[in-house]
């Protein structure tokens, strides 16, 4: 397996209190595969992402449990240095905002370049040559001229494709986007979310695709996590979730994706707010807003149920969830 996150558990140290981000999430993702982590912001599927990536080892951001392996290895017993050459080579991040996540006074081709400098001890020549080739690989039009050019004169699109460029440069075993294509239209969304569906497969890459929208990882995903306050709360191949949810908030999820034959008619949306994270509500957190809700919901914590081999459900009434979906 190429990576395997066990019960982490991540806390916020504020003036208010303890925020807790991260409550026990385990999943895995192997070579070639492809893993979507959804949920609505707060739910903590960023944060989770940056403990894998080694960011959140600074205050008031805390690691409280739970391990993190990578090719085996446990990253949190890493030092620093270690975990550094493992973020250059092993592991790389895509972000949402490729102007804030590039340098804006330096040229994208010395950007990528410097990769190679750094990392390869390339020469600046044939460093200018790679990266010429990675934004041809990303389908940058006219590339070679292209390279002395800054971020802002690109597109939001191109932009993003060169972020993905800089995370491919050293081809790393694992890939996160975290909300890689959510600042574009959804023409263009779709093209990004195609070019990195390609490129994974073709690299065979781990990926891991954060989102809050179930829509746009449909044909790219193999399996989906939905996370709700810090918790998986529902994890399974995207074939079975689309057929039929096991957790009424992955319905809610699943039934806020627009769909062309449903034009003109109310979108289904969850009602209410995510919890606040220094106070999830005792037993399911998810019951005061669930539609399913029953007594020992608000007393009862459910566990990640078995659902079947490969899918498990936190919910007390995933067989009624999964009935209800199929009526
Ligand atoms: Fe809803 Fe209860 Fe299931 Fe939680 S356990 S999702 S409140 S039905
Ligand atoms: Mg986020």
């Amino acid at each position: 397996m190429l990576l395997e996150v066990r019960e982490l558990r991540v806390e916020f140290r504020t003036r208010d209190g303890v925020a807790h981000a991260v409550n026990g999430v385990s999943y895995e993702v192997d070579a070639g595969e492809t893993l979507a982590v959804l949920g609505e912001s707060g739910s903590g599927k960023s944060v989770t992402a940056q403990a894998v990536m080694g960011i959140l080892d600074m205050p008031p951001g805390r690691i409280t449990g739970g391990r993190i392996l990578f090719q085996g290895q446990d990253l949190l017993t890493l030092k620093e240095e270690e975990r550094r050459r493992i973020r250059g080579a092993g592991m790389a991040m895509i972000f949402q905002d490729a102007l804030s996540a590039l340098n804006p006074v330096i040229s994208v081709g010395d950007q990528l370049g410097e990769m190679f400098v750094v990392h390869r001890g390339m020469s600046k020549k044939d460093a200018r040559a790679k990266a010429v080739e990675l934004m041809e690989r990303v389908r940058i039009p006219a590339a070679a001229q292209r390279v002395r050019d800054y971020p802002h004169q690109f597109s939001g699109g191109m932009r993003q494709r060169i972020m993905i460029a800089m995370a491919l440069a050293l081809e790393p075993a694992l890939i996160i986007a975290d909300e890689p294509t959510t600042a574009l239209d959804v023409t263009v969304q779709a093209q990004v979310m195609d070019l990195l569906a390609e490129l994974q497969r073709e690299y065979h890459m781990g990926l891991i695709l954060i989102t809050h929208d179930l829509g746009v990882v449909a044909d790219v995903a193999d399996r989906i996590a939905v996370m709700y306050a810090g918790k998986i709360v529902e994890s399974a191949p995207v074939r079975d979730i689309y057929k039929a949810p096991a957790h009424p908030y992955t319905r809610g999820l699943l039934d806020s994706i627009p769909r062309l034959h449903q034009k003109g008619q109310e979108l289904y949306a969850i009602k209410g707010l995510p919890p606040n994270l220094m106070n999830i509500p005792p037993g399911c957190s998810f019951h005061p807003r669930c539609p399913m809700a029953q007594d020992v919901c608000r007393t009862d914590e459910p566990p990640l149920y078995e659902v079947s081999g490969t899918r498990g459900s936190a919910c007390h009434f995933w067989r009624e969830c999964l009935d209800d979906h199929d009526r």
